[in-house]
């Protein structure tokens, strides 16, 4: 059967990844969470002290972006590709609500969207995938054979978001979490 490209978009925390690993399961097809791919370069900045709460060296990244080799490898036991930093498994770090705070500034660096809008257009080349992000439909395949868009209400994002980090043994309230959910809506809102 002809493979497809699969873009869903849609806002943080509204099941857009979920969905994605549901169709790509159905269909064996790859699936790549490109907001993964931004957590990623987020944590590598963290870790060189790029970025903090108080402060952001855009510059300083941008000339390490060389430094940075992303990986999904596929976990048979969990039935999705985790993500890779350097060969580091580091799917667990990049699900912090520290990382989660810092992010969007990240994501707003054009060479970080650059060079990760790159790889996710090498990914897709073969076709047989289900990517997922806001920007997918419209810049990584702007010709993907079916797109998707996904929204939902601040206090639905917020309980997915809080569900996900009390899972993974993060001690968050419901009300920081939601916090977070408007503080990234306000910033959507101003770019
Ligand atoms: O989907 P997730 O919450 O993991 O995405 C984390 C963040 O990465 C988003 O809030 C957004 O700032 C950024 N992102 C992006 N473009 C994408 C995917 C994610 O800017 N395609």
């Amino acid at each position: 059967m002809k493979k497809i490209t699969i873009a869903i978009d849609g806002f943080s925390s509204t099941g857009k990844s979920t969905l994605a690993k549901q169709i790509a399961n159905q269909l064996g097809y790859i699936y790549v969470d490109t907001g993964a791919m931004y957590r990623a370069v987020t944590y590598f900045a963290m870790q060189h002290n790029f970025i903090s709460e108080t402060h952001l060296d855009t510059e300083e990244l941008i000339k390490n972006l060389s430094d940075i080799t992303l990986q999904f490898r596929f976990n048979e036991t969990l039935g999705f590709a985790e993500m890779y930093l350097n060969n580091e498994n580091i799917e667990l770090a990049i699900r912090t609500i520290e990382v989660s705070r810092m992010v969007s500034k990240i994501a707003e660096i054009s060479e970080v969207r650059a060079k990760l809008v790159e790889q996710q257009q090498q990914m897709g080349q073969n076709k047989g995938i289900v990517m997922d992000g806001r920007d997918i439909g419209t810049i990584v395949f702007p010709d993907a054979d079916l797109k998707l868009f996904m929204t939902a209400s601040p206090q639905t994002k917020a309980q997915r978001r809080f569900e996900e980090l009390i899972e993974k043994g993060q001690k968050v309230t419901f009300e920081e979490v939601l916090q977070n959910v408007h503080e990234r809506f306000v910033i959507l809102l101003q770019t």
